[in-house]
């Protein structure tokens, strides 16, 4: 979820720093990904959809719980969102919906399999929001004891399921992040050096998003198992190529019809630091929002579709280009692998 949405600053010293070429980086399909209906190679991901969400509950995890909503309906309004893009051609949807957030992995699982959709859910906790959304045991637990929690998931299963996340999705506010939000970064990293799920990472700003890798280089784990989602809240575009530089995934997940022409230029800028290999594009779109009447308003998942790759096209991307953002990056990004820091 996102609800800020800053306006984006030009940096014309960054367009013109010209085309740097980063050939460790290239991306590699020959990995694994976690659906909710088991493991498949990457090569079967096909165009991907990298956060968008089927369900959100804003209550707070205090209150969060199943009896908030009806299973039925929920699936009853999410289905022909879902069934529409599954027939024009997206075959893989991450669900970023955290637990005490709305994740429901049964709903998912549904949807998998009446759409045909390879859905992808997440193990962790969601941060952001003044820790809102953090279950009381991870005020007292230790880092290390919260990403035994996660572990299990991965391990067991989730919830008495055998459905296993497929992601760490966690998140902080702006920095400084406060000791909680710290902690999860942490527990995020022992799970990830466990498990070799990825740790996607709501982020209010670019400075939060290099305290978090701080907490990763200390752990060990090398920025290229992190997602930065929602690198749009930070419109400095120096932090973006910082951290594609050091490998870190950056995601610009905010499409609509509204921010269009700044997605465009956020593309446009890492295209011409030849740093397209470490992006990822989404729409935080969708969602059945828990507590209001039928879900309330579901923005469709479709505006990459009919929008931003028609724009794209018309200012000079090229199919492989199209390819590398929403095929080859995220197969590589959701692979399954420990990714350790170099020393
Ligand atoms: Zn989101």
């Amino acid at each position: 979820m996102k609800t800020s949405r800053r306006k984006f600053i030009f940096s014309g010293v960054l367009m013109s720093a010209g085309t740097i070429l980063l050939p460790g980086f290239l991306s590699k399909a020959s990995g694994k990904i976690m659906t909710v209906n088991g493991m498949i190679p990457s090569e079967k991901m096909g165009f991907t959809l990298v956060h968008e969400h089927v369900m959100v509950d804003f209550i707070g995890a205090s209150d969060a719980s199943k009896s908030r909503y009806n299973v039925d309906d929920v699936i009853k309004v999410a289905s022909p969102f879902l069934k529409d893009i599954k027939a024009r051609g997206v075959q893989t949807f991450i669900d970023c919906t955290p637990a005490y957030v709305g994740r429901d992995v049964t709903v998912l699982k549904r949807l998998a399999d009446s759409t045909g959709m390879n859905l992808i859910t997440t193990t962790g906790y969601y941060g952001a929001v003044k820790e809102k959304f953090v279950p009381m045991h991870a005020f007292t637990e230790s880092a290390r004891q919260l990403a035994n929690r996660w572990i299990s998931e991965w391990k067991n299963g989730i919830e008495g399921t055998n459905i296993r996340p497929g992601l760490i999705k966690t998140s902080t506010d702006k920095a400084p992040l406060t000791p909680v939000q710290r902690k999860l970064i942490d527990a995020a990293a022992i799970t990830h050096l466990e498990t070799g799920l990825t740790i996607g990472v709501h982020t209010g700003d670019g400075a939060a998003a290099f305290e978090q890798l701080e907490i990763l280089k200390k752990q060990g784990v090398s920025p290229m198992a992190r997602i930065w989602f929602h690198a749009q809240s930070e419109p400095d575009q120096a932090f973006h190529i910082k951290a594609a530089k050091l490998g870190c995934w950056v995601s610009f997940d905010g499409v609509n019809p509204q921010t269009l022409s700044d997605n465009l230029g956020y593309l446009t800028t890492m295209k011409a630091q030849g740093l397209l290999q470490r992006v990822l594009v989404s729409q935080d779109s969708g969602w059945y929002n828990v507590g209001e009447a039928g879900g309330g308003n579901f923005k469709p998942y479709t505006c990459i579709l009919n929008d931003f790759i028609p724009l794209l096209k018309r200012n000079g991307f090229t199919p492989q280009e199209l390819d590398l953002l929403f095929r080859t990056n995220p197969q590589a990004a959701f692979s399954i692998k420990v990714r350790r820091a170099s020393s």
